[in-house]
């Protein structure tokens, strides 16, 4: 693990390099962008107006269709579409739960948005990948418990898949990098797996 000038933080988890910064999402230059979906998939506040207003109307039309296919996407899933305007070349619309004071099932549903992006960002065959924090804007989620969650999630993922070469979280706010600071800092470094 490593600071850079910049402040920010590096991790390795086996070939994958994890790196948090922040920043906005929608300027990352990375092969996918993952946006804090809703279910209707039809754009909305926070985070994924940026993306939509960043990426252009490319994306909302997308989602459209998605939406006429498959009517949205469930709570824990995660859909792809084109990055329109944007540097990274996809957006994976990942669907995080509102919070509902923690016994509905939200710590697994998030778990699920990420694991759910990070299968998509395979089957994608890309190299490097974004989050936001997701839920924990208007949905509520605690962020100790959702950057927990999160780094943890993908943390357990990367070990087997060689191909993704780097994971970003990129948070907005100075008190969500402090959260995400302390689980970087926390994690020791683990040894490359045997392949
Ligand atoms: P949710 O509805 O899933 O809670 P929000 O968009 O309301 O999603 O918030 C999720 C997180 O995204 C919050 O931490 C918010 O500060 C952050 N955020 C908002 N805009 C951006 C952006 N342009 N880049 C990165 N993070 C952002």
């Amino acid at each position: 693990m490593s600071r850079q000038a910049t402040g920010e933080l590096e991790a390795l988890v086996a070939n994958t390099r994890l790196v948090l910064l922040r920043g906005d999402i929608t300027q990352q230059d990375v092969d996918a962008i993952v946006n804090a979906a809703n279910s209707g998939l039809l754009g909305g506040g926070g985070v994924d107006g940026a993306i939509h207003r960043a990426g252009g109307p490319k994306i909302l039309e997308e989602c459209r269709s998605i939406r006429a296919t498959q009517g949205g996407c469930p709570t824990g899933l995660a859909v792809v579409t084109g990055g329109g305007n944007l540097k990274a070349r996809f957006v994976i619309h990942a669907v995080g739960p509102v919070w509902r004071g923690g016994d509905r099932g939200e710590d697994d549903l998030l778990q699920s948005a990420y694991l759910s992006s990070l299968r998509q960002a395979v089957s994608l065959k890309i190299r490097s990948v974004a989050f936001p924090c997701i839920s924990t804007g208007a949905y509520g989620f605690p962020i100790e418990r959702a950057a927990r969650i999160a780094f943890e999630a993908v943390s357990g993922f990367v070990g087997d898949q060689p191909g993704l070469e780097e994971v970003r979280f990129v948070v907005f706010s100075q008190g969500d990098h402090d959260v995400y600071a302390g689980l970087f800092r926390s994690d020791p470094d683990r040894p490359p797996r045997p392949a």
